[in-house]
């Protein structure tokens, strides 16, 4: 037999990381590595966190898992505090973030369907999205390269260039239930949407009685410097899927939404074993207390104008590097001038240092939104050494 036990979809490399404390992680060899991926976007309060320690290990030891056929007091209070910080009304909990666009998905053709009306059921999402890896969610995104070897997709979506309000109008039909965007693309390249698109998409829904979802899967969550990125833009959707950071490690998403926009989704028509279960709550909360209030939200807002700053002054030095910087709040993107994956693998196995590639050829920094002015330090002084000593493969220029 020759295939590993663990499945083999994932380029794994060789660091084999064992433990975690605040920014850092240590690895099997007892190496640290400075951590701005953070679980791909995930550890917001980094590792090894109290709160969030002592917040999961009081739920285990009290309640960990009862099923939803029962009432739900950890449930209930965190979905009323997603309620109150937010545009939403109500709150489905599932266990990853391509469950939340899945409900999300089923949450906007309900509205049509519920409502009578079993023509409307596509939805408008953008080229280069990234939402999930479910069948649903592979189907909502244009990418080639996952969907082969899965057809045939889910029917009932129209990929449209991000950022393209004109064509998102073009796009809209007499079958069009409404729109799925992340308002800042994650895997796509860290590329925030324009507030014209974004304004635009709210109008165009307005007008033609569609339901505007946004996947902020990744960019949600305090990460953009505002708790949703939504905000940024002066409008609300009618249905957001969140995850990724939401349990700051603890698997747990959410599909926020409207009354209006729920009206779909009544008894029995969707449900998931462990979604909202008592342990997820409380890792839930324990994010929460921590980040859903002005001061960190401040402190992200602040920590990401000194990163960007310094980011934008060190590429000067390496134009034939690096491009450009964007992103939101602390998911920034470093446009480079060639593929990116060397440079990660680069700066991870020689300088300890570990980000993530993304799409259009950008090195994505998504620490833990806890870094501070020593973090920042440390890692301009890899990234210094990092850029100065990296060879550009021939193969990849
Ligand atoms: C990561 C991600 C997802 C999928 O989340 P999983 O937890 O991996 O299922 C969906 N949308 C966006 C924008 C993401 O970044």
């Amino acid at each position: 037999m020759s295939i590993t036990p663990l499945m083999p979809v994932y380029p794994r490399c060789g660091f084999r990381p064992v433990r975690g404390e605040h920014c850092h992680l240590i690895g099997e060899d007892g190496r640290r590595y400075l951590d701005f991926a953070a679980g791909i976007a995930v550890n917001l309060l980094g590792h090894s966190h109290p709160g969030l320690i002592g917040a999961i290990q009081r739920q285990a030891e009290t309640l960990m898992h009862v099923s939803n056929l029962y009432g739900s007091p950890q449930g209930e209070k965190l979905a009323q505090r997603l309620v109150d910080l937010t545009f939403a009304d109500t709150v489905f909990f599932t266990n990853s973030g391509a469950e939340a666009v899945e409900c999300a998905i089923k949450t906007v053709r309900a509205y049509h369907q519920h409502g009578g009306d079993e023509g409307r059921f596509e939805i408008i999402t953008f080229k280069n999205a990234f939402h999930g890896r479910t069948m649903a969610t592979i189907s909502a995104s244009n990418q080639d390269k996952m969907h082969k070897g899965f057809m045939p997709l889910l029917a009932g979506f129209k990929y449209v260039d991000f950022d393209d309000l004109e064509g998102a109008k073009a796009a809209i039909g007499p079958s069009t239930a409404g729109f799925l965007v992340e308002p800042v693309q994650g895997e796509g390249g860290i590329r925030p949407a324009s507030d014209a698109f974004m304004k635009g998409l709210r109008a165009l829904a307005d007008e033609h009685g569609l339901l505007l979802a946004l996947d902020e899967v990744q960019c949600g969550v305090a990460r953009s410097g505002t708790f949703y990125a939504y905000e940024q833009y002066g409008i609300e959707p009618d249905v957001l899927a969140t995850a990724k950071g939401l349990g700051g490690g603890f698997p747990i998403g959410a599909c926020l939404a409207t009354e209006k926009a729920a009206r779909g989704m009544v008894i029995g028509t969707h449900g998931s074993t462990y979604g909202g279960n008592p342990l997820a709550m409380a890792a839930g909360e324990a994010v929460l207390d921590a980040v859903a209030n002005d001061e960190f939200l401040a402190h992200v807002r602040v920590t990401s104008e000194r990163l960007r700053s310094r980011l934008e002054q060190f590429i000067g030095n390496y134009p034939d590097l690096f491009e450009l910087v964007r992103g939101k709040g602390l998911m920034l993107g470093v446009k480079m001038k060639m593929e990116t994956r060397g440079f990660v693998a680069h700066l991870r196995d020689n300088h300890q240092l570990l980000t993530v590639a993304a799409g259009d050829n950008t090195l994505r920094l998504v620490p833990p939104l806890v870094i501070g002015d020593a973090e920042i330090d440390e890692f301009f002084e890899k990234l210094s050494a990092g850029a100065a000593s990296y060879d550009v493969p021939e193969t990849v220029q």
